[in-house]
Order: structure tokens, then C-alpha cells, then sequence
């Protein structure tokens, strides 16, 4: 054997039929679905910024950005070298970066900052675009977003803090954040003995002085999940002498000192691994009042409900991340001399696919809609209401087996880190897990109605607007109605509601505003029974490659 033969074993051979890497791609512009659903739900002004933003996404760079943050996760750095407590923690450059993009494209405040109609809807739009990127950066973007309306309940912190989220720019460091010029969020409610479940948080709250909103107190107790704990401040429940309340818990003083927020270690986590998540003990920390004394759950909740959409959209995001890989890799792969792409099962697996992340795409865009509505129509404040827990619910529990089956299109390669598959799959069940578990939505549904009866109401209106066109969803609808007007629904039934109610929501939205193809397969499978029970059991008559050319145009 000489030298160069063994050169050629060691992996120079002809390398055939492998696909080309799906980078230098317009995220946003080979995304017909997304940019109808922007146009349909007042955001059409947006294209342009969302077609730059789309075109970062899909460079080599921004790609690579996404891979180091994960490949090279945060770590904690509890002490200087001399044994001083930092409690900061290290992130890749990478991280920052996917960051600087994301807040300065303000993804993290747009919605709010922004006077144009359709705020939400072309904030959502870029948050979707961004986080097929990266999903775990998205977590403070997230929670950033989602605190503006709860720290509008108390003006004086708002006209503080405000200003600092808005900014376009950022600083990762911990320095005064009015002396940076911007701020992120986050927010800690979880301890050990419970996160769904708040009431039970023993973290206690001393008023400093007189107490009251927009006073100081301060916290002691520990919290056992708090995410990116390098954000500059969070929002915090504790048991203040009123009963659990909020607190704006900033990690640097006014005068410059930093506040005691003692990082006890960062989580080894399944997924989400660029997002440090810490456990974190408080001990005579600094909190400001956010509310009412006794009203934490009530402040707080706000936030949570805006970070639950955003687990809809992340979820939505991934699924449609995961779509496009398969796609691509089946319109490069060869087997049993045909394109992947051109083989019929795998046509019918890539268009089931894609009308499952149609959905999840179109109602969260539809949702997004009713946060922009929501302050001056109680019709869209109500599908807010109940939309966001039909989502949460349910696009999160659909993201896992999408992205399980996505994965799989590709192949071994799927399995591979470098084909990002991997990292999609470990990524998917956290969205349902967090902000509020999969049980806890769906009993959130039921709390809904109950409490708030103009949410059904909202809900077959929304419904009504889209019959006549589709006998299937027609006959949905009449069934659903006639269960939920007839009967209170039992605890031990609420996921079977969940998933129902969302699914005809989705439909309601697919039948208004895809094409027939779409909607004519998506009713029949999800509604008419015309299914299996893995991806890839619609009729043989759908007409899969016009959903899949409208899915990711070639
Ligand atoms: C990566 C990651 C990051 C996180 N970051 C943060 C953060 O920054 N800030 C923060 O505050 N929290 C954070 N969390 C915590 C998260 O919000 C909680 O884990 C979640 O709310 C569930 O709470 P728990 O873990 O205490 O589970 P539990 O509340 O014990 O729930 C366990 C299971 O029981 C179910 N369940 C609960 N109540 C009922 C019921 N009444 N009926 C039926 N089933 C029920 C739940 O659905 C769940 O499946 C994070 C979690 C993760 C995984």
C-alpha cells in the first residue's frame, strides 16, 4: 500500500449522495406560511425587517453561533481567585452574539416599544424566525418581554426600568444597568418543595421600612430553577407579611453594590444547554414591591401568561426548524434510485409534518394578534385568554413527537449533533415543562371557563368565522359545542378537552387561511379521523407535493 492509498482510507474517498449543508437559506423568505400569517394578522409592514432578520438566521455564522453556545455551555463562577463571592457566570461569545442579534432586532421589547399596530404579531414573527437559530437564548428574550406589563402595574419602578429594556444594546456584565443603558429580565417563582404550585414558596419578604407597593424589603429564602441569573433584574415571588407578593430583585443596587444573589450551582440540564439555569439563595436581598402585598400570583401571572405564549412560539419555532432539515435532506438524498423527497411514504411522513407545524405556526401568529387587540376588544382579550392555554398546551406536546419523527427523515445522520437534530429533540418537551406543565394547562382551560364563562363564548365565535367552508371542521365544532354546553367537564378529562378544543382552533385558522390542500388534509386527518397514529397516515389522496412546495419552497 503506498502513501497515498493510505491516505485515501483515511477518509479522502468520493463522498456521494450526502445533502449540502442548508445554510445561505432565507429563514423568513422560504417561509410562506409564516409571512401569510404576518400579513392576514396586521404585520405586513414588517417584511422587510423580518427578511433581513430571516437572512441572518439562515448565514453560516449565525448557524455556527447556534452550535458553540451549545457545544460550549455556560459555567458558573461563584468566586473570584481570591475566594471573593462573583456568583456571575461565563458564556461563550457565541451566546452573546445570538443575544446582540435577538435584542437588537428587539425581540425582547418590540412589542411594547413599538406604536405600530400589529406590534406583537411581527415581534412574534421575528422571535420565530430567530430561535430556529438558537432556541435557549430565546429564554431571556422571553421572560424580558413578557415583564413590561407587570412592571407597567407599578409606574415608578416602570419609569426606571423601562427605558433600560427598551434599549437596543447589550451588555452581558454585571454593572449597573442604568450606567450600561439596558436591561434584561428574568424571574423566580420555583422552589424545592414546588413549582407548579406557588402558594407553597417559603422565600419571606421584611418590609425595609413602612412596606407597600414600590417599597424595599428584603428576601430571604432560596429559589431551585432561575434562568439566565445574569439578567439585571427579576421578578420574584416571596411571603412578604401580606401574603406571597412580587419583588423586583435587582442583581446590582442603586449605589452600584451588587445585591446578595447567591448562585449555588448551575442545572446539568437534558436540553436548553446555551441558558444557564440556576439554583440561587437570597439573604437579606434587596426587592422592590411589584403590586399589592398578597396579590403575587395575581402580578405575576401576566408575565407567565406572556411567557407561555412565547413556549407555544419557541415549540412552534422548533417544529418548523425540524421540517425544513427533513425536507432539505429529502430533496438531496438518494435511495433505492429516487430522491427521499420523490419516494411517496416519505412524501406522506414530510407533508404530515408540515401541516402539523402549519398550525402550530398559524395560531401562534393568530394569538399574537390578540395581545396586539386584546387592550380595546374583549373578544380578542378572551381568545387570548383561552388560546394561550390551548396553545401552550398543546403545540408543546405536539413539538416533542415532531421533532422525534423529523429527526428520523435524515436518517443516521439525524442522530448526528452536527445535523442539529439532536439538538432540536432534546430541546422539545422543555417548552411544555416550563411556565406551567402539561396538566396544569390543561386544568387552566377548565379554570377558564369556569371562572371566566365570555372565554366559550369568544371561542365559538372564533370558530364561527370559519364554518360553511369545511364539512369536517363544521361537524367539530357542533360536537364540541354540544359537549361544552351540555355538561361540566370533569377534572380527569381536561387533557382530552385540551387537545380538542386546540386542535379546532388550529383548524378554524388552517381553514381561513391556508390553501385547500392544507386545509382539506389537515380536517380530514385531525378532525375526520382519516389517520394513523404516528406521522405519515394521511389518505393517499391528499395532494402532499403541493403541501410540501408551500411548506419550503424549493
Ligand atoms: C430548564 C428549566 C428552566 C427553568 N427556569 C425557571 C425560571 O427561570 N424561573 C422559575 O421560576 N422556574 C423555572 N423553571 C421551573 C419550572 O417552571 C417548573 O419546573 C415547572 O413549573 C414545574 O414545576 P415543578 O418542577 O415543581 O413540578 P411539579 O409542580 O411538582 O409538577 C410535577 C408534575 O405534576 C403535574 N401537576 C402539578 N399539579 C397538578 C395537578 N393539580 N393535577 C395534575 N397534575 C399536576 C405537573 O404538570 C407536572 O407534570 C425551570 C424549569 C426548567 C426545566
Amino acid at each position: 500500500m503506498d502513501l497515498l492509498t493510505r491516505a485515501n482510507v483515511g477518509g479522502t474517498q468520493e463522498n456521494t449522495n450526502q445533502p449540502p449543508a442548508l445554510e445561505n437559506y432565507d429563514v423568513f423568505g422560504r417561509d410562506p406560511v409564516l409571512q401569510g400569517a404576518m400579513s392576514e394578522n396586521g404585520a405586513a409592514w414588517a417584511q422587510p425587517h423580518l427578511d433581513e432578520l430571516g437572512r441572518r438566521a439562515g448565514s453560516p455564522e449565525a448557524i455556527a453561533w447556534g452550535f458553540e453556545a451549545n457545544r460550549f455551555p455556560p459555567e458558573l463562577r461563584a468566586f473570584d481567585r481570591f475566594g471573593t463571592r462573583i456568583d456571575e457566570v461565563s458564556y461563550h461569545p457565541s451566546y452573546h452574539r445570538l443575544m446582540q442579534v435577538a435584542i437588537g432586532n428587539g425581540l425582547h421589547s418590540s412589542a411594547w416599544s413599538s406604536a405600530r399596530k400589529g406590534a406583537h404579531v411581527a415581534r412574534a414573527a421575528g422571535f420565530f424566525v430567530w430561535s430556529q437559530v438558537e432556541a435557549g437564548h430565546g429564554c431571556p428574550i422571553s421572560m424580558t418581554h413578557a415583564a413590561v406589563p407587570v412592571l407597567r402595574r407599578q409606574p415608578e419602578l416602570a419609569r426606571l426600568w423601562e427605558p433600560l429594556i427598551f434599549a437596543r444594546t447589550y451588555d452581558g456584565r454585571l454593572r449597573l444597568a442604568s450606567q450600561k443603558g439596558s436591561a434584561i429580565f428574568g424571574m423566580a417563582m420555583t422552589e424545592k418543595q414546588g413549582g407548579s404550585d406557588v402558594r407553597t414558596n417559603t422565600t419571606k419578604a421584611v418590609p425595609s421600612g413602612s412596606g407597600g407597593p414600590g417599597s424595599e424589603y428584603a428576601l430571604s429564602g432560596h429559589k431551585w430553577f432561575c434562568s439566565a441569573p445574569m439578567s439585571d433584574a427579576f421578578l420574584v415571588l416571596a411571603q412578604a407579611p401580606g401574603g406571597l407578593s412580587c419583588f423586583l430583585v435587582p442583581r446590582v443596587l442603586p449605589n452600584g453594590e451588587r445585591n446578595v444573589f447567591a448562585l449555588q450551582r448551575l442545572k446539568d440540564k437534558l436540553g436548553n444547554r446555551s441558558n444557564a439555569s440556576s439554583e440561587v439563595e437570597f439573604e437579606g436581598t434587596s426587592g422592590w414591591l411589584v403590586g399589592e402585598e398578597g396579590r403575587g400570583i395575581a402580578t405575576i401571572v401576566e408575565m407567565v401568561n406572556f411567557t407561555r405564549l412565547d413556549c407555544a412560539l419557541g415549540a412552534a419555532s422548533g417544529m418548523r426548524q425540524a421540517l425544513v432539515q427533513a425536507i432539505h435532506h429529502a430533496r438531496h438524498r438518494t435511495a433505492f434510485g429516487k430522491l427521499l423527497a420523490e419516494q411517496p411514504l416519505m412524501q406522506n411522513v414530510l407533508a404530515d409534518l408540515a401541516l402539523e407545524s402549519e398550525a402550530a405556526t398559524l395560531l401562534c401568529l393568530r394569538l399574537a394578534r390578540a395581545c396586539d387587540q386584546a387592550p380595546d376588544d374583549p373578544h380578542e382579550a378572551a381568545i387570548k385568554r383561552i388560546g394561550t392555554a390551548l396553545a401552550k398546551f398543546w403545540i408543546c406536546k405536539r413539538a416533542a413527537v415532531h421533532a422525534g419523527e423529523a429527526l428520523e427523515c435524515l436518517g443516521g445522520n439525524g442522530f448526528v449533533e452536527e445535523s442539529i437534530m439532536p439538538r432540536l429533540f432534546r430541546e422539545s418537551p422543555l417548552n411544555s415543562i416550563w411556565e406551567g406543565s402539561g396538566n396544569v394547562n390543561a386544568l387552566d382551560v377548565l379554570r377558564a371557563m369556569r371562572k371566566e364563562p365570555d372565554v366559550l363564548d369568544a371561542f365559538f365565535a372564533e370558530t364561527a368565522r370559519a364554518t360553511g367552508a369545511n364539512e369536517h371542521f363544521d361537524a367539530s365544532v357542533e360536537h364540541l359545542e354540544s359537549v361544552l354546553r351540555s355538561s361540566e367537564v370533569e377534572e380527569s378529562q381536561a387533557r382530552g378537552l385540551a387537545e380538542e378544543m386546540a386542535v379546532v382552533l388550529g383548524a378554524a385558522i388552517v381553514v381561513q387561511q391556508s390553501p385547500a390542500a392544507v386545509s382539506d388534509a389537515f380536517c380530514r386527518s385531525r378532525l375526520a379521523g382519516e389517520w394513523g397514529r404516528t406521522f405519515g397516515t394521511l389518505p393517499a389522496d391528499v395532494d402532499m407535493p403541493a403541501i410540501l412546495e408551500r411548506a419550503f419552497p424549493a
